[in-house]
């Protein structure tokens, strides 16, 4: 009886392991979504050498992270070499010039905390955000896309706890939720903590790859094709990393004293950062260090309403890995 007890937990198991895989199968976008962004991206390139013959454009975020899911708007960043710009005076410029190009939808938010250029392509049906000499983001997309080329188990967890945050509605920084970027950094911290681990810490590295972006130096280990047999000591499939990943942040993670650092490869303590109590709008009441911005914790967005409906979805989460006998359609359930 309790071999085939065994037995069918284990089939369960395998069950549950290939409907994650199919899930994350079906969120990875076409090879023609990137035809597409590449057109638009030519397009736009074309239209702001007219003007700024120096500036270059960078894809960031999601669609060059790869991290994106498919039908996601893409981020650029316009590099325009002078740093005295007027960001505004460039953005009004900027939308002037797309919207007599027929893009449609064209619209510069110059208060937003980074302000931006929104449009739409009607040629491609693809949204875009433009900012304007973002150049930390460019970088941090790099970071992440290089530690996603080290083990597939990252792109297969993040692109799950994606998809949940989105379906559960805890993805919404204006709300006090998380961004998709601290979810990623989330994800990373995980597979770093695992024994045996699954990634290593780029920036404790030897720096194959330095910049200085706002007097701040980036550098980091960026040859990850040399890191490809990394993780492979370490067996576990991904629906053991999700429920891993759930149980950590609903029942193991420190809130109290603890914050979550990429950049080191660990957990540091709060005290150290000086980030115990509230400064500000600044409440960290779940802290996610910034990889190269060190004073920036990414959970400073959630407030005392939001940390409890995140931390009752981590626990929602965890339970329904363990107990649920569906666990890859109830996971997702809309809120
Ligand atoms: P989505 O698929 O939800 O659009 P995304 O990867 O584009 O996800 P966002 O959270 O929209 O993620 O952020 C876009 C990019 O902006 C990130 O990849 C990161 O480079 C940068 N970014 C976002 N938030 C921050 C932040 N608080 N500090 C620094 N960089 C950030
Ligand atoms: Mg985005």
């Amino acid at each position: 009886r309790n071999l085939k007890w065994q037995m069918e937990c284990r089939s369960d198991i395998y069950r549950h392991n290939a409907q994650f895989h199919s899930i994350y199968e079906s969120l990875i976008p076409p090879e023609e979504e990137k035809v597409k962004q590449k057109q638009l991206l030519t397009l736009l390139e074309k239209l702001v050498c007219k003007e700024w013959p120096e500036a270059r454009l960078y894809l960031y975020g999601s669609c060059a992270n790869s991290f994106g899911v498919s039908k996601s708007d893409i981020d650029v960043c316009l590099a325009i070499g002078d740093a005295d710009i007027n960001k505004s005076e460039v953005l009004l410029k900027l939308a002037d010039i797309l919207q007599s190009d027929n893009l449609q939808n064209v619209q510069a938010l110059t208060r937003a905390r980074v302000p931006i250029v929104k449009l739409m392509d009607p040629v491609t049906g693809i949204s875009c955000d433009i900012c304007i000499n973002n150049l930390l983001a460019v970088v941090n997309t790099k970071l992440l896309r290089d530690y996603a080329g080290i083990d597939v188990r990252l792109r297969q967890l993040a692109f799950i706890v994606k998809h949940w945050a989105k379906s559960r509605g805890v993805n919404e920084t204006y709300q006090g939720t998380l961004s998709s970027y601290a979810y990623v950094l989330m994800c990373i911290h995980f597979l770093q903590q695992r024994k045996p681990a699954i990634l290593p810490c780029l920036q404790g590295m030897r720096a194959t790859y330095s910049v200085t972006v706002d007097d701040k130096k980036c550098a980091f280990f960026d040859q990850v094709e040399n890191l490809r047999d990394f993780g492979s000591r370490n067996r576990e499939t991904i629906a053991q990393l999700v429920w891993g990943f759930f149980n950590y942040w609903a029942y193991g993670h420190d809130y109290t004293s603890s914050v979550i650092s990429v950049r080191t490869g660990s957990v540091i303590s709060k005290l150290e950062k000086d980030w115990t109590r509230r400064v500000g709008n600044d409440r960290h009441l779940i802290c996610i260090e910034d990889p190269f911005e060190t004073s920036h914790d990414l959970g400073r967005v959630v407030d005392k309403f939001s940390i409890k409906v995140l931390r009752e979805e981590f626990e929602r989460a965890a339970d329904i890995m363990h107990y649920a006998p569906n666990p890859c359609v109830k996971l997702f359930e809309p809120y």
